[in-house]
C-alpha cells in the first residue's frame, strides 16, 4: 500500500477572517501538518473591512485591492504552515453573515474533510461579533453535518472535538483554556506565517509573547519543577465537548 492510499488524518479550522488562523492556531496547524494531518482552513471572509486598517491608510485604497492583498497574505501564511487546503468563502466582514446556502456549503466541506478535530473562535467576543458568530456557525454546521437526514447518502460526521482558540483580550471573552499544546518544534513556521501578515505588523510581537506565556503554563501543568516538560512556545485551547476515555 502506498502512502497515498493510507487515509490521512484530517483537521478543519473555521476562521472568521483571513488572518485569525495564523495568530490563534498557526502552531497547531503546522504541528499537525508535520505529523501528516491534512489541515483544511476555511476563511469565511478576508477581514477586508475590519482587520485591514494599515492597508486602508494607504491613499487610493479600494475594497477589491484590500481583499486581494489579504488573500495573498493568507495564501502565503497557509503555505508557511503547511495547510493542505485553504478555502476562502469571501462572505464579507463587519458584519459577517451566512445564508442557509452558505451554511450548507460549509457542511459539505465538513463532511468532505471528516475532521478528527475542528477549531474556531471563543464563544463570546464583545469586541468582535464576527468571531463569536463564526463559532456559532461552526457549532451549527457541525450539528447539521451529523444529521442523517441532511443529504442522505453523504457520509455523516462523527463527533470531532471543537477547540476554541485564544481570543485577543483573553479575560474579556470568558475564554478558559483546558489544553496547552507545545508548538516549540514548529515555532519558526508560525513566526514565518505571522510575518506574512504585513497589514497587522503591530501584532507580531504580541502573539510571540502570548506563545511564550502559554509555554510557561504548559510547563506548570505538565509537572512544573517536579518533572514538568519545558516548552518555549505553546498555544492554549478551550474544548467544547467532553472527552471519552478508558483510563484517567
Ligand atoms: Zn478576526
Amino acid at each position: 500500500m502506498t502512502k497515498d492510499n493510507v487515509a490521512a488524518k484530517t483537521a478543519l479550522v473555521i476562521s472568521a477572517h483571513a488572518a485569525d488562523f495564523v495568530w490563534r492556531c498557526g502552531g497547531a496547524i503546522a504541528l499537525h501538518a508535520a505529523m501528516g494531518y491534512r489541515v483544511t482552513v476555511v476563511c469565511l471572509s478576508f477581514g477586508e473591512r475590519g482587520e485591514s486598517a494599515k492597508l486602508w491608510k494607504q491613499p487610493g485604497m479600494t475594497l477589491d485591492r484590500v481583499k486581494a492583498a489579504r488573500r495573498a497574505e493568507a495564501e502565503k501564511a497557509a503555505a508557511a504552515l503547511g495547510v493542505h487546503d485553504l478555502i476562502s468563502f469571501d462572505l464579507g466582514d463587519y458584519p459577517l453573515r451566512l445564508t442557509d446556502e452558505d451554511k450548507y456549503r460549509l457542511v459539505d466541506v465538513i463532511r468532505d474533510v471528516q475532521p478528527a478535530f475542528m477549531m474556531s473562535h471563543s464563544q463570546y467576543d464583545p469586541y468582535n461579533t464576527d468571531h463569536m458568530y463564526a463559532t456559532q456557525v461552526a457549532l451549527e454546521t457541525r450539528m447539521i453535518a451529523q444529521a442523517w437526514g441532511h443529504n442522505p447518502g453523504q457520509k455523516v460526521l462523527g463527533a470531532p472535538q471543537l477547540y476554541l482558540f485564544e481570543p485577543h483580550q483573553t479575560e474579556q471573552m470568558g475564554w478558559k483554556p483546558d489544553v496547552f499544546l507545545d508548538i516549540t518544534s514548529v515555532w519558526d513556521r508560525k513566526r514565518a506565517a505571522i510575518e506574512c501578515m504585513e497589514g497587522q505588523e503591530h501584532l507580531w510581537e504580541f502573539y510571540t509573547r502570548v506563545a511564550e506565556n502559554r509555554a510557561n503554563h504548559f510547563m506548570r501543568n505538565s509537572g512544573g519543577q517536579s518533572g514538568g516538560r519545558a516548552a518555549k512556545y505553546a498555544e492554549g485551547f478551550q474544548s467544547v465537548f467532553p472527552r471519552t476515555v478508558d483510563e484517567l
